[in-house]
């Protein structure tokens, strides 16, 4: 009797090879890290209709199903497609259409890419992004001096790295209105000797954009298209958008429509009256690859144009601490409106007073808030006795590794010892919130998630500096720092019911990985073999 049973439970095994239920796409002999609450890892999935059926071990999937396209994986590393939880799409639209001054070396180097630039294209004016006095070796913010030299008849205006200064030139400054005697809340014209340096910050800036025409739509739309597949190139499926006006949010709604977003973009309007209004209007959206339901409010400045809020003086700067860009009476008043419409604030802040106002006040405004899901954008600041306060208000810190690296060369000069060891803290933050959303912030740095991976582990730039990492208590694992791009980040953008982990029933938008995803002491590049979003490839 018993013989005959397992003669049938073979027979039976046998013919399923042949007979398997019928599915559109199976990647088997991969590593599949599922990013699920256990952390298993598997070797085959099964996909139907963009939906993931099962995740398995190689021989259950392949004995239970039969695919349309099987794909053997060789091994291979796979992931839920990675979010970047804080980039700029159309930073990095402007970014590519503008002077690159990334990385420039030094002032000179900065004016040779202008002059090419310039040479090349014949502006009407002159718009150059991503300068660092950093890399030049320098503490203090430049002056215009040689700018005007060289550039005495086109206006130029040059958008520090951090998107929280501008150095102009004369000309420029002319066009903008601004003189030694121009005063604007919430941003400064800065004097040096007794007349404006070309340096303008924050606020101050929106005199001189008024003057800076936009390029065209079509142009915008054909440059998101392209940083699309730099994304997906690098496994990248989905990016929050930090900010962003109704107008652009507009584009990439058209672009959804003319199916030409493979990506999804979960966009942060800018917290204002006027956005208010069209959340309370139109509510959440959800249309295609378009995820709304959210603000961005920035709070304060950047440390490297010295605008972060921080409770005690810079310590380069003895009389400064930095700007606070929304007033107390805004903020209160925008979150309130927001609360009310039940959408997500993820808000900007630096320095610890920016980081403390808030926390402080979502102690009272997010009491009984059940799931709010509420970020703080940065969170590079954190005086020692606030850390609790993600634990206690659930406010989710949104954190970019390669800020850590990139500042490490000048944080100690602007903030002093004992100051910096509660900066960039992600492990502490980690342990008082259980969860960080990861992202770039690019264009500022690079979208490269790799990048991102060496600075978390490792706490090093790309070119391994410092030696040994910076502040290495505060380094995250593989494991925290690949959690914080998938599942994490799903959670911190309401689409964890979708994506962020590999199961049954979520969506089969993951990426097979050239090379194994790991972290050693140099920087390895790495990138997707393939990506796939609801079940298409993608790349
Ligand atoms: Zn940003």
């Amino acid at each position: 009797m018993n013989r005959t049973i397992s003669v049938l439970g073979l027979l039976a095994m046998m013919t399923g090879c042949f007979k398997g239920e019928k599915v559109d796409l199976i990647i088997h002999n991969a590593i599949i890290h599922t990013m699920n609450d256990g952390g298993d890892v598997f070797e085959a999935i099964a996909i139907k209709d963009g939906k993931i059926l099962q995740v398995g071990p190689e021989r259950e999937i392949l004995n239970r199903y039969r695919g349309e396209i099987e794909i053997n994986a060789g091994k291979k590393d796979v992931y839920p497609g990675l979010h970047d939880a804080h980039g700029h799409i159309f930073g990095e639209v402007y970014q590519r259409l503008q002077v690159d001054l990334v990385g420039s070396s030094s002032y000179y180097d900065m004016l040779l890419r202008l002059e090419k630039f310039a040479g090349k294209n014949q502006p009407s004016i002159l718009i150059g992004r991503g300068w660092d006095q950093g890399l030049w070796g320098e503490s203090e913010l430049p002056t215009n001096k040689l700018l005007n030299e060289r550039f005495p008849d086109l206006p130029v205006v040059l958008i520090r790295v951090d998107g929280h200064a501008m150095l102009l030139n004369d000309l420029a400054m002319r066009m903008a209105g601004i003189d030694s005697e121009t005063r604007v809340e919430g941003g400064q014209v800065v004097i040096k000797d007794g007349s404006p340096s070309g340096v303008i910050l924050d606020q101050a800036m929106d005199l001189m954009q008024v003057h800076m025409a936009s390029p065209d739509r079509a142009t915008i739309k054909q440059k998101i298209t392209e940083i699309q597949s730099d994304l997906l190139a690098y496994g990248i499926t989905h990016v929050h958008e930090a900010g962003i006006s109704i107008d652009q949010l507009e584009i990439l709604l058209e672009l959804d429509a003319e199916g030409l977003l493979q990506i999804q973009v979960y966009a942060m309007l800018f917290l204002n009256d006027d956005n208010l209004g069209y959340a309370e209007k139109n509510g959440f959206i959800d249309q295609g690859n378009v995820h709304v339901r959210g603000f961005k409010l920035l709070l304060d400045g950047a440390l490297g144009s010295r605008g972060a809020c921080l409770i005690h003086p810079y310590a380069d700067a003895m009389n400064e601490h930095g700007l606070l860009l929304t007033s107390m009476a805004d903020l209160q008043r925008l979150t309130k409106k927001a609360l009310a419409l039940d959408f997500q604030v993820n808000t900007h802040c630096i320095g610890d007073s920016a980081n403390r106002i808030l926390l402080r006040h979502y102690d009272t405004l997010l009491t009984n808030v059940v799931d709010h899901r509420w970020r703080i954008e940065h969170a590079q600041v954190i005086h020692e006795d606030d850390f609790q306060w993600f634990s206690k208000t659930g406010v989710i810190p949104s954190v970019q590794p390669t800020h850590a690296a990139s500042d490490q060369r000048w944080i100690k000069e602007r903030l002093g010892t004992d100051r910096m060891k509660t900066a960039y803290a992600y492990k502490t933050l980690l342990n008082e919130r259980g969860m960080l959303a990861l992202g770039t912030d690019f264009p500022v740095e690079s979208y490269n998630p790799f990048g991102t991976i060496h600075a978390a582990v490792q706490r090093k730039t790309l070119d391994g500096e410092p030696q040994g990492g910076f502040q290495i208590e505060e380094a995250l694992t593989l494991e925290e720092t690949m959690r914080g791009m998938t599942i994490w980040a799903a959670f911190a953008c309401f689409e964890e019911h979708r994506v962020g982990s590999l199961e049954k029933g979520k969506d089969a938008t993951f990426t097979i990985f050239e090379y194994p995803i790991r972290s050693t002491l140099n920087y390895e590049p790495n990138g997707a073999n393939e990506t796939f979003i609801r079940g298409k490839k993608v790349y």
